[in-house]
């Protein structure tokens, strides 16, 4: 990938032995079994694994939607998993796009994406407008601002959504199967998008990513990490090339053969 992340260079999110399980007694269920994770800034991490692996509770750790029962969630070295921190100025510096794109449907495509700036930056209502825009723009979706949601395709609405996601300048992007729910000629459109983030990002800034998708051609792409999930621990991971070219380990090799 075009950003190299810089050697030495301290990680902008790491997970250290992050655990969480859902439920109690017998029917507790251990997800996240000891996650060990990085991502330095300006690359992109792609997490990979069977349905129910975890995945989503792991993005939903590190945007603080799920607490954990063990470990650290380090944000610039920062235990943001401490119940004491700042929740909103932790989610400030993030932004998370989902599998179904969670627009508003009462409101228009550009008071979609003012909505955050308004209320979570205290922006004014010119600012906001010429921000999102700008962002619109960015997309490509400039001439459907004033469209309401069901006014557009999957893809352009999950393009929408990524446009909301990225205005308040996150420092890390967070994508769960963001393509899951599209029609598969509707697939491409956005995976060139957050591909053109990566490559050239927002105002010449990559975007740094930490990605859960089953689009492995996108992972190839995009990764600069790829982490497969299994038995809620970090199975394997390395280059796309290793891990989904030349896997190490045995699940890994079935998941990919499963997936063909
Ligand atoms: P993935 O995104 O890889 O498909 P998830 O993180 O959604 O996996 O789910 C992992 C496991 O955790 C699944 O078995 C799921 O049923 C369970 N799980 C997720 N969220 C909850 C919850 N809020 N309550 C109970 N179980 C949950
Ligand atoms: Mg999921």
């Amino acid at each position: 990938m075009s950003a190299e992340p810089q050697a030495g260079a301290a990680p902008l999110l790491s997970l250290r032995g992050v655990r969480k399980s859902f439920g109690a007694g017998a029917d507790r269920k251990v997800v996240l079994d000891g996650v060990d994770l990085d991502v330095t800034a300006g690359s992109c991490v792609v997490v990979v694994g069977s349905s129910g692996s975890g995945k989503s509770t792991l993005l939903r750790v590190v945007d603080l939607l799920e607490d954990v029962d063990d470990g650290q969630v380090l944000l610039d070295g920062e235990d943001v998993a401490d119940p004491w921190v700042d929740a909103d100025a932790v989610r400030a510096r993030l932004a998370m796009v989902f599998q179904q794109y969670n627009l508003f449907p009462h409101l228009r495509v550009l008071d979609n994406v003012t909505l955050a700036p308004r209320v979570v930056h205290g922006l004014g209502r010119a600012d906001a407008e010429e921000a999102a825009m700008a962002m619109l723009e960015r997309v490509g979706l400039a001439d459907k601002a004033r469209a309401y949601p069901d006014q557009l395709s999957g893809g352009q609405q999950q393009r929408a959504a990524i446009a909301r996601a990225l205005v308040n300048g996150p420092e890390l992007l967070l994508l769960d199967e963001v393509t899951s729910a599209l029609d598969p000629e509707l697939v491409g459109e956005v995976l060139d998008l957050l591909l053109s983030l990566r490559t050239e990002g927002v105002g010449g800034r990559p975007t740094t990513m930490l990605v859960a998708t089953h689009e492995m051609g996108f992972a190839r792409d995009v990764a600069d990490e790829v982490v497969f999930l299994h038995d809620g621990r970090v199975h394997e991971r390395g280059t796309p090339a290793q891990v989904l070219g030349d896997p190490r380990r045995e699940r890994t090799r079935e998941f990919l053969r499963r997936l063909r």
